[in-house]
């Protein structure tokens, strides 16, 4: 049983901030969602996220359209929703939050007609009977120029593999490598083009192990190519035993890649991944690709290349041998598949259905997603900075982007402090540290600059080259394919653009990244449950806080700490002050790896704590800086003597606990074992209960406000620590 005793802080200094009742609409609102997930039948000391999520956890079952269900996920859900209604009412129907953030007078046109982009866009999507009719037709002429390259250079495979990637990568289809323009390591003020490799239609190697998984993929494959075979006459493919044949060898060409891949632990170290190579070089170490004439036909600028990064060199050598030692027809037909497949979802739905479908039974999904569903994720992926930007004119004021610029600096402040005091830092080590805390940048909301999400001019000029024809959904979609890919190319050489948002404004998301040492709040993710203007702060710093500070503690964790305050990779720890934090670091690693998850079958996963150390040194970090930025806050007040405003108990909880009680629920969620088992191959992140549970048993703090006696389980003497 909990009791409403107030917690030693606040009785200790703050007689004028003593807590207030909830009585506004809001609190009572918030109030009624916090005590209908608790589950009060569980000691918060046994388990603490089935003490908050218990009864959450009994009102909700994963629908049978979803994979999962949660705050995250159902935010994100309401933020497509909102999206896809406004799209269908039209721009006459906005209904502008902040008419201050609105349209310059003389971009008012300019303004419809993105709107209307993505509206078109959007419903040439939806535009099923016309898609149904249009079948297979759009895709015809992208696989006769393959078959084409392929067959003009019959006799000499490194022409025709070398030419081939370079046709489909305008596409965005990336049979064996792709490109992507980052900052380079080295010299993050200026792009570098890095290689990474790719081709596995199943994403990742792990899968292509399971015999299973690989009979549906070859099944749903077979059945795609069949049903365009109907349609037209593959190259390469003469009858219908000749088309089984071609599918089932470019699948065991995907598998023999798949066990030359790289795992996604193995790509998770920026050092190991860093490798500049230049083009000679290259040349050698993959001699099947003529690097010299892929890069000609691939590039957009004139700045001298001399070296591309390389991420999995042995992957990219072994590649290079593979396909020296395969026939040319088995490589041209896994570029066709690798074709068919990456564009098929665009097609009607007889070729679109068996790989979604193989997808879905994958994962443990029940039933594939609505087409409405399918067509606003896609209009939001494809026109992202369009629909933000009404997104952030109907769902996110100034106020309340002001409002978080404050928290996101006491949350700062908070690392600060940590920093300053951290008894194993040597004053070498903490100078560097404070001087990158200094130079992050935050980002909130919107980017207000390539593209400015505030001019309607800026937005258009930003798409131009992406199309929106009413009944032409097949080549719109292949028109943002090719503008995505052209960027890459584009970017080479050129001064980096700090004001780059890699998220759109209506993500449910928040990143941290080490090369540009910035951290960016989409509008999304600034809305309730993890932020709501109206609500008390110790909830706002349980959910928006913890994530902020574990965007802020991802600058220090196993991978961020290799960059310095100007994103350059560079070893700025001294020898002694590194090997302590390692030890600190290795305390969680082995504290995580001993946690498990229920997977498919009843079967226990281990989580990798070595795998999601960057990740788990974050979630234990920002929940240690928020509670300390919430105490600063309070202390604020008391010092300032304003009353502090706000602090609403609930369900006699204290405002300690809820501070918890508000970090737990935001994890609240349910996750089919399948899909667990999939995102544990490659999401470092640990699952939801974990993320609460594992930070929870870490917090002396939390230990405190619950009374939790030394040995329970949310409370083990043996505690790891960093910050
Ligand atoms: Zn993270």
């Amino acid at each position: 049983m909990i009791t409403a005793i107030p917690s030693l802080l606040l009785l200790a200094g703050l007689s004028q901030c003593l807590p207030t009742s909830c009585q506004s609409q809001q609190c009572l609102s918030t109030a009624a969602s916090i005590l209908g997930s608790i589950d009060t039948r569980t000691d918060p000391c046994q388990d603490f996220y089935q003490f908050s999520c218990g009864a959450w956890s009994k009102i909700h079952e994963i629908p049978d359209n979803q994979l999962e269900i949660g705050a995250f996920e159902a935010l994100s859900r309401g933020n497509s929703e909102s999206l896809r209604k406004m799209l269908e009412n039209g721009y006459n129907d906005l209904k502008l939050q902040n008419a201050s953030n609105g349209v310059p007078g003389n971009q008012v046109h300019t303004d419809e007609k993105i709107f209307n982009k993505a509206k078109n866009y959007y419903e040439s999507c939806h535009n099923e009977p016309l898609i149904e009719s249009r079948g297979s037709t759009p895709l015809h002429p992208l696989l006769e120029t393959l078959g084409n390259i392929f067959e003009e250079n019959r006799e000499d495979v490194r022409a025709a593999v070398t030419k081939g990637i370079a046709y489909l990568i305008q596409f965005g289809t990336t049979p064996l490598f792709t490109f992507a323009a980052h900052s380079e390591m080295s010299h993050p003020e200026t792009y570098g083009v890095y290689v990474l490799q790719s081709g596995l239609t199943l994403a990742t190697k792990e899968r292509y192990n399971d015999s299973s998984v690989l009979e549906a993929y070859e099944k749903a494959a077979s059945e795609t190519w069949h049903k365009i075979s109907g349609n037209v006459q593959l190259p390469g493919v003469n009858s219908e035993n000749d088309m089984y044949h071609a599918v089932e060898r470019a699948v065991d060409f995907e598998k023999q890649l798949s066990l030359i891949s790289n795992s996604s632990q193995e790509l998770s170290n920026p050092v190991t991944i860093y490798n500049p190579v230049t083009v000679t070089k290259l040349n050698e170490m993959a001699p099947m690709i003529d690097w010299d004439l892929l890069i000609s036909l691939l590039r957009q600028n004139e700045h001298p290349i001399d070296s591309l990064v390389v991420t999995s060199p042995s992957y990219i050598q072994q590649m290079s041998t593979l396909i020296a030692e395969t026939d040319i027809m088995t490589i041209q037909y896994h570029f066709m598949n690798t074709l068919i497949l990456s564009v098929v979802g665009a097609l009607s739905s007889d070729l679109s259905t068996p790989l979604k479908n193989m997808t879905l039974h994958v994962s443990g999904g029940k039933v594939l997603p609505s087409r409405q569903e399918l067509c606003i994720q896609n209009t939001n992926m494809v026109l992202g900075q369009i629909v933000g930007r009404f997104y952030v004119l109907t769902k996110f004021s100034q106020a309340a982007k002001d409002s978080m610029d404050i928290m996101v600096n006491s949350l700062r402040k908070s690392l600060e402090q940590s920093i300053m005091q951290l008894e194993f830092f040597d004053d070498v080590t903490r100078t560097v540290a404070l001087d990158k805390l200094h130079k992050i940048v935050q980002k909130i909301g919107y980017g207000t600059s390539s593209p400015d999400v505030m001019s309607p001019a800026s937005l258009d000029a930003y798409y131009q080259s992406v199309t929106a024809m009413p009944e032409l959904f097949f080549e719109n979609y292949i028109s943002y394919r090719q503008w995505s890919a052209r960027k890459t190319w584009k970017l080479h050489g050129q001064k980096v653009d700090k004001q780059v948002w890699q998220l759109h404004p209506y993500q449910v998301n928040a990143y941290y990244n080490p090369l540009a040492n910035e951290i960016v709040f989409p509008a999304g993710i600034l809305q309730p449950p993890f932020y709501n203007v109206l609500n008390s702060e110790n909830l706002n710093f349980g959910g928006i806080g913890a994530v902020i500070g574990h965007e802020l503690t991802h600058g220090f964790d196993t991978s961020g700490r290799l960059f310095d305050g100007d994103g350059k990779i560079r070893s700025w720890w001294t020898k002694e002050t590194e090997r302590k934090y390692l030890e600190r670091a290795q305390c969680f690693i082995d504290q995580y790896s001993n946690f498990t998850i229920n997977g498919p079958g009843n079967t226990s996963l281990h989580l990798k704590g070595d795998f999601e150390s960057g990740e788990i040194l974050a979630d234990n970090g920002g929940l240690q800086i928020s509670y300390n930025a919430w105490q600063n806050s309070l202390k604020d007040s008391k010092r300032t003597g304003i009353k502090y405003q706000n602090l609403e108990t609930i369900g006699g909880y204290t405002a300690e606990q809820l501070f918890f009680i508000g970090f737990g629920q935001v994890w609240c969620s349910k996750v089919r074992p399948e899909y667990t088992a999939m995102r544990m191959i490659n999401d470092p992140h640990p699952p939801p209960q974990w993320r609460v549970n594992g930070a929870i048993q870490n917090s002396i703090e939390f230990a405190k406000a619950f009374n939790c006696p030394t040995g329970t389980s949310m409370n083990p003497e043996k505690k790891c620590r960093v910050w």
